[in-house]
């Protein structure tokens, strides 16, 4: 592992957070924490943690001893000096004299010596950092210290790299006992430079950044030289070779999706998921004793609150009998429910502090011939799911490369992921109204298009953008954190490939929005037949195409689902000349219904927006001006024609679309969102 310590970047820093008032001390300290949190080999999402011991100063003048040290909420990739909050370190360390102190009571006493009261909740390992003796004291969970300590004789191993000049911490979880145990041993061994914490990561200390950040280096340095001695190769025998073709993801994700979903099927409890793969990921996935070594727990504790303690393993799926497949994995996700409830009911056994049980839903899905499904309550936490298994599925395999896998025992597992400080944020937040559902929105780049994606974002959905240039969504699609598809929904293959890209991404689809479309002109008796055969290609056929394909995925989920169509008030009211976008926006409407009436029985519901004189795609503002000149109205009295005398924005349409997305009792309805207009009035 490289040291990238720079005095140059070093100077930068202190000289560029003097400005703010920031100490020399926090400066460095906010330096080297960021060169530790840059490297995932060390850290990973809010993992890890750095601490240095500095003076600062109160609005008296007062000089106070003080630890800063990492707040909860950071990252230490990115840290700033405001997530390295200040708290007095005299009352800290007092607390050393204590037998026992309960995470509550620890967590108040922190914040109750905070100098900023705003300041966010030092870290739980604050007292750890408060009890060593050293200036800057860096923690990470570094993957090649893990893959020497996760061992039956993880101790032994250390002792061989390290000789003295580590301390061995044996496995105590996260809070006050840990830090005394830490804080005993060192004082035992007062010229270390470091504690390897035994199944959970390590410490390095010193006087100096340079000197604490230094000696993290080189200490993973050496575990990174004993993992390449004496390798096994391959590391995990791989089953018995197959020969038939493995299902592809996008084949079996729906189904998944839908077996992973609890409650009742009037409104399930989904999940996100997100695929992976890699060499190295199906070297791991297709390993002869994958049931022995992907069941030992997480390689670092807090890892089970991502992932709970253990992934399920899954059949292959073969192409040819996919039912075989499916009828398989539905009993491995059932007994791993199973299992999962007996685990908590086995362990939760302390009377005086019962625990709430979590869902029972497992957060990552092995799937040997292809990789694996992160699962998260969001795309997001499916995000950190992936990375965090990954992460796993590389010290495991250099654990197996020289020994074996080893983790914490069972009730070890469940007391961190039963954590009193994680249960009481249970319930807290409060989930928005489409989360857990994932929306397809046709036409995405498009005026429409793109307030509809806002909207449903800002519900809680997960989006995806299709366009027929996935440039059009691209930086939409970053912002939202959703997915940019290129897709001509008047071509089969690009509609099937989109929703494939879909189910890789998110598991499957719950609610489609048929946007896109065109408006197309003749005189109905004089007009071109090719005129009215491509727009029934755009405003009929591509309608149906998309609204199959989504169905398909809904009907494998088995969770329901809504389908909304961006029909016009050409469907109800003709406007003259109009006929060619008219006729299959009316058929359009219809098919909505049909579809109401043929799936209502899967759950599937089926609504219209049935809009009229938005700036659009389909209304330009080329054709506003015109439109208004002929009628020799301005064009803010054009557009806002209608019987309120309202413009209707982009925006207007876009939460009748979610508002329909969320009206569970609602099908074969049409919402007109068109300010008024009584011709085009449903009766
Ligand atoms: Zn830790």
């Amino acid at each position: 592992m490289k040291n990238l310590w720079s005095d140059k970047e070093a100077r930068a820093y202190v000289r560029r957070y003097a400005r703010d008032g920031v100490n020399r001390d926090v400066a460095l300290r906010v330096y080297t924490t960021r060169l530790l949190g840059g490297d995932p080999q060390l850290v990973l999402h809010g993992g890890g943690n750095t601490s240095v011991k500095t003076v600062a100063t109160d609005l008296t003048g007062e000089k106070l001893d003080v630890l800063c040290v990492k707040g909860s909420g950071w990252d230490m990739g990115d840290i700033e000096p405001a997530g390295l909050p200040a708290v007095q370190i005299a009352p800290l360390r007092n607390l050393d004299a204590l037998d026992r102190l309960g995470d509550e009571d620890m967590v108040n006493a922190q914040r109750r010596n905070l100098l900023d009261s705003k300041a966010p909740n030092p870290s739980v390992e604050t007292l750890l950092h408060a009890f060593l003796p050293h200036k800057f004291v860096d923690h990470t969970h570094s993957t090649a210290v893990l893959a020497l300590t996760d061992q039956p004789d993880g101790a032994k191993v250390c002792r061989e790299v390290y000789g003295d000049r580590v301390a061995l911490v044996p496995y105590i979880m996260p809070g006050f006992a840990l830090a005394k145990s830490c804080a005993e041993i060192q004082r035992k061994h007062p010229n270390v430079e470091g504690l390897i914490l035994l199944k959970h990561g390590i410490f390095s200390f010193g006087e100096s950044a340079e000197e604490a950040y230094g000696r993290m280096i080189d200490l993973v340095s050496l575990a990174e030289q004993r993992l390449r001695q004496d390798r096994k190769n391959p590391v995990f025998a791989p089953a018995k070779k197959v020969t038939d073709r493995p299902a592809r993801v996008a084949e079996i994700a729906p189904r998944l999706r839908g077996m992973l979903s609890l409650g009742a099927a009037e409104s399930p409890t989904r999940f996100v998921m997100t695929f992976r793969t890699s060499p190295a990921i199906r070297r791991f996935v297709d390993g002869a004793e994958i049931g022995r070594y992907s069941q030992q727990g997480t390689v670092t504790p807090d890892h089970a609150i991502r992932i709970k303690p253990r992934p399920v393993v899954l059949p292959r799926p073969s192409a040819n009998d996919p039912d075989a497949f499916f009828k398989s994995a539905k009993l491995a996700i059932e007994s791993y429910k199973d299992a999962y409830r007996a685990y908590f009911v086995r362990n939760n056994t302390d009377k005086a502090n019962p625990k709430t049980q979590l869902d029972p839903v497992p957060r990552v899905l092995l799937l040997p011939g292809l990789g694996f499904f992160a699962v998260g309550n969001s795309a997001k936490a499916a995000d950190v799911a992936a990375d965090v298994y990954e992460n796993n599925i590389e010290v495991i395999t250099n654990a197996e490369a020289i020994g074996r896998f080893r983790s914490i025992t069972d009730p070890e597992l469940f007391e961190i992921e039963y954590w009193s400080l994680e249960q009481a944020k249970l319930g807290s937040a409060k989930e928005a109204a489409l989360a857990r559902q994932v929306v397809a929105i046709t036409g995405a780049g498009g005026a429409i298009g793109q307030a509809t994606a806002r909207a449903f974002r800002a519900a809680g959905a997960e989006v995806a953008l299709l366009d027929i240039d996935a440039r059009m969504t691209t930086t939409l699609a970053d912002e939202l954190g959703g997915l940019a598809v290129s897709c001509d929904v008047t071509d089969d293959n690009s509609v099937a490939s989109a929703f494939d890209a879909i189910a890789t991404r998110y598991g499957g689809v719950d609610i489609l929005v048929s946007n896109a479309g065109a408006a197309w002109q003749g005189k109905i008796g004089e007009v071109d037949d090719k005129v009215l055969r491509d727009s029934f290609e755009l405003n009929f056929f591509a309608h149906q195409r998309v609204a199959k394909a989504a169905v398909a995925i809904m009907r494998e989920q088995a969770t329901g689902g809504a389908l909304l169509f961006n029909t016009s008030k050409q469907a109800i009211n003709p406007g003259k000349d109009f006929g060619p976008y008219g006729l299959p926006k009316a058929a359009t409407l219809f098919l909505s219904r049909q579809y109401a009436l043929d799936y209502g029985a899967d759950g599937i519901r089926s609504n219209a927006v049935n809009a009229d004189r938005i700036r659009s795609g389909l209304l330009t503002e080329d054709m506003v001006k015109t439109r208004s000149k002929a009628r020799g109205l301005s064009e803010q009295d054009y557009m806002a024609g209608n019987l309120l005398g309202r413009e209707v924005l982009a925006e207007d349409v876009a939460r009748a679309f979610v508002d329909l997305a969320m009206a569970e009792k609602t099908t074969a309805a049409v919402l007109t969102v068109d300010g008024g207009n009584i011709e085009a009035a449903l009766r």
